[in-house]
């Protein structure tokens, strides 16, 4: 078997490891999520958020209305200004939306859609983005396009380079500025400079030379500006950061955007939403477990749902660990990660929620990990293009191996159940559970020992909610090259098996050729499943008993560390 190191280079590693892209396989056999909530077929799929759609209709127009202003605002600008949409597709909330209208007498909004976010992924040339994602975002573009619409306003969408393609729409339409959400991560970075220089170029009529891009911070629930450190002082310890910040700062309110947006310039053709063959995509049907809805409306509807219809807020503490089924956490990061949904907003749910219904551990437990998503961020900008290198931001030095066997954990084929359940989910939804993700890294990384990169990068194709803070983070974290160095973890699968997934319901309803066996047996199968790809660092199932207790003895996590405040 073929051991490739690092040494290599991205290209002679592409040729070396053939790892094409494989196509979920089908699986036909609905079986079991817990008998009592064992749906009937026609629910083989659950769509998140589960409303139909007068109620979805319903929450956004009450949504809209409780967070647009219903005082008259002085717009005190002129001329165009234009919003390029990034990783902000929301109406609600939006600053670079709201500063655009503010400055302007009409806005354009704009949409690029970047062919480089269809390449390859940066070492070992997956699809940057799966069929999934790429799905995720067409439909969010096409909920944006209506939001706006109904605001007065419309989307420009555009196929190519924003450096290119933004210079020449100020031209055409004279804009003063470009505003943009800012991002923290090189790829998008690069593209920041790449537009400035570009608008740098244009030459316009008086009163302004040439345009300006202004970029707006938004992508958190904190802002930047109001940490109570500098980011370059950032603490390397979560704790210290999480109770820094809310000791010391606020979350701002939501931005009451104007009910009327509008006008914007005459445009002929305001371009179609993409279709996955533009992409050179194929549509991949998701035929089990969550299909995601893109868009801010599906957001909203989602966090009423969760929130208001389900109160689902209020046991949040007590599910989140779950595996199966779209209630035991929020599921809002794929809206998050494309800014279909606000932080801010989110804050402002919970705390209306803590006052009408109710407050406990488990509403104040969803702000505890939207703060996760925040320090990931700012982690970014402290150490910058480290979270994507091998050593991590502590720079260890660590000879990864990068075996072909890389693909036995891609397509879900390790001879571990869970593992193989939880990849299988990922190609099939693009979700995973938290509790997965964790236990596939350790698996990859720990038991199998292959560079935490190929993984990070197989999260980059194949997840909805993939933004490169919180995955390479989090990769980071689990690989132990993270900046904390106390996060250095081993889950055991059977331990994790046994806490989380008890009766293997959630094991047998991604792998059905298991759902025949007795419970206590479909973690660890013998003969009757695939032939395990690795042996376990710490032993099998069968020494699992002793060697747990060993572990605890020594005050090692090998169970995946439950810390006091923390699930990581
Ligand atoms: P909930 O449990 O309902 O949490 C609410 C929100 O808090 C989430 O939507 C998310 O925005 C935030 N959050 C929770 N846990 C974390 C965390 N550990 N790190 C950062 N934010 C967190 N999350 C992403 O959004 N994008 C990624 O690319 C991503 N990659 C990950 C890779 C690995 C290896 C691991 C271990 C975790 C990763 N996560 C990522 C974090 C976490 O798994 C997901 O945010 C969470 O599972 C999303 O489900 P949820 O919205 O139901 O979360």
């Amino acid at each position: 078997m073929a051991v490739l190191h690092s040494s290599l280079s991205p290209y002679s590693l592409k040729k070396l490891i053939l790892l094409p892209y494989p196509k979920p396989r089908k699986l036909h056999h609905f079986q079991a999520m817990s008998s009592s909530s064992r749906p009937e077929p026609a629910a083989l799929v659950h769509k998140v958020p589960g409303l139909d759609p007068d109620e979805m209709d319903r929450v956004l127009n009450q949504t809209f209305q409780r967070y647009t202003t219903s005082s008259s605002i002085k717009r005190t600008g002129n001329g165009v200004a234009i919003v390029w949409f990034r990783n902000d597709l929301r109406v609600l909330d939006n600053e670079a939306l709201y500063k655009a209208w503010l400055s302007s007498q009409q806005v354009l909004p704009v949409y690029c859609v970047d062919p480089r976010l269809f390449g390859s992924t940066y070492h070992f040339g997956f699809p940057k983005t799966g069929a999934l994602r790429a799905q995720f975002l067409v439909e969010s573009l096409d909920d944006l396009r209506k939001n706006l619409t109904k605001r007065g306003l419309n989307l420009l969408i555009q196929h190519g380079k924003p450096e290119e393609v933004l210079p020449s729409l100020a031209e055409t339409y004279g804009a003063h500025t470009v505003y943009a959400q800012k991002e923290t991560c090189s790829e998008e970075l690069r593209v920041e400079r790449l537009v400035s220089k570009g608008l740098r170029r244009v030459v316009l009529q008086s009163p302004v030379n040439n345009p300006k891009l202004q970029l707006i911070w938004g992508t958190t629930m904190y802002h930047i500006d109001d940490l109570p450190f500098d980011t370059s002082s950032l603490p390397d310890v979560y704790t210290q950061f999480r109770k820094s910040v809310e000791a010391k700062c606020t979350v701002r309110g939501c931005i009451r955007m104007p009910a009327s947006l509008g006008p914007t310039p005459t445009i002929g053709d305001w371009g179609c939403v993409p279709s996955l063959d533009q992409f050179g995509l194929q549509h991949q049907n998701v035929s089990l477990g969550m299909k995601f809805v893109g868009g801010e409306s599906a957001a909203l509807g989602r966090l009423n749902e969760y929130f208001w219809k389900k109160d689902l807020l209020s046991i949040y503490k007590k599910t989140r660990n779950g595996m199966l089924g779209p209630d035991y956490s929020t599921k809002f990061s794929p809206w998050l990660a494309s800014g279909s949904l606000s932080p801010r907003l989110i804050h402002e749910e919970v705390t209306r929620y803590e006052k009408e219904r109710q407050a406990n551990d488990s509403t104040y437990w969803v702000l505890f990990e939207l703060i996760w998503r925040d320090y990931f961020r700012f982690l970014s900008v402290k150490y910058g293009n480290s979270l994507f290198h091998s050593g991590g931001p502590r720079k260890l030095e660590h000879r990864w191996s990068q075996e072909k066997t890389f693909e036995s954990w891609r397509d879900g084929q390790t001879g571990y159940p869970l593992i193989d359940a939880n990849m299988k989910e990922l190609s099939i939804t693009g979700f995973m559970s938290n509790r997965g993700r964790q236990i596939v890294c350790s698996f990859l990384v720990r038991d199998m020992g292959i560079d935490w990169r190929m993984g990070a990068e197989w999260f980059e194709t194949c997840l909805l909610d993939y933004d490169p803070c919180s995955n390479y983070g989090n990769w980071t974290y689990g690989a132990g090259v993270g900046n904390d160095p106390r996060e250095d973890r081993y889950f055991s699968i059977p331990k994790q098996a046994q806490n989380y997934d008890p009766e293997g319901e959630y094991v047998a309803y991604w792998l059905p050729q298991l759902k025949s066996l007795p419970k206590e047996k479909r973690h660890f199968p013998g003969m009757a499943y695939i032939k395990q790809v690795v042996p376990l660092k710490f032993g099998n199932a069968g020494k699992y008993q002793n060697h747990s207790k060993a572990s605890t003895a020594r005050g090692t996590n090998f169970g995946g560390r439950q810390t006091k405040g923390s699930r990581r």
